[in-house]
């Protein structure tokens, strides 16, 4: 059975802005009150896991131990069939450049992959997110979420970030690039997995 979540403070193991705001706008409602782990200064320990929930486990688990707080963490990425799941949980390591991340160029590496292995279109893909409560005691629970749909070519759309300029999920015609923000949240692989995470410790 699914452990719940019965606290006030839920720590965030994460850096970034826009995943804590998201977080925190849906938990709110269930009075809870969303700590970051730049707030804690919490290290970032190496996400040396060669899955998405690998890491997510150690993400969640490290910011755990290190507060003594339940950690929720997440790691995400797009795995591309025809690359044989790559870039994967290196997606965001495909957009390294030394001096910052131009995913421009992760997303041109992984079109010129796709026309390398003369890949057959569709390139079907898939957007995944893995989110991981992990309390203090070592225990966790795993929530996955995923967005199916295809790599397309060249880029479309400047809203949102990373690779979405050339993910267009399936059902719809634009790209995640070119959806607005809103509808992305709300049909998004860490949509879905939120809703599991929702659904799970909060039923
Ligand atoms: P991490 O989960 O922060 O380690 O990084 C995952 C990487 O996957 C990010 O750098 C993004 O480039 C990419 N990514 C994850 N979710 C999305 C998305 O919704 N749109 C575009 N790129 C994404």
């Amino acid at each position: 059975m699914t452990r719940s979540f019965n606290g006030d403070r839920l720590l965030v193991a994460t850096h970034n802005q826009g995943k804590l705001e998201e977080i925190a706008a849906l938990l709110e409602p269930r009075g809870v009150t969303v700590v970051g782990a730049a707030e804690m200064a919490l290290e970032e320990p190496e996400e040396t896991g060669t899955t998405f929930v690998e890491n997510a486990r150690i993400k969640a688990h490290a910011a755990a131990r290190a507060t003594g707080l339940p950690a929720l963490s997440d790691d995400s990425g797009i795995e591309i069939d025809a690359l044989d799941g790559a870039p994967g949980v290196y997606t965001a390591d495909w957009a390294e450049t030394g001096a910052g991340r131009d995913f421009t160029m992760a997303m041109t590496k992984a079109h010129d992959r796709l026309i390398a292995a003369d890949a057959p279109q569709p390139w079907s893909a898939r957007f995944c997110c893995t989110l991981v409560l992990a309390w203090p005691d070592g225990h966790d629970e795993v929530f996955p979420g995923v967005m199916e749909g295809q790599v397309v070519w060249p880029m479309r759309g400047d809203q949102g970030h990373g690779y979405d300029p050339i993910f267009q999920p399936e059902g719809f015609d634009v790209t995640f690039g070119e959806m607005d923000r809103w509808e992305k949240n709300e049909i998004s692989h860490r949509a879905d997995a939120m809703r599991k995470f929702l659904g799970g410790c909060f039923g």
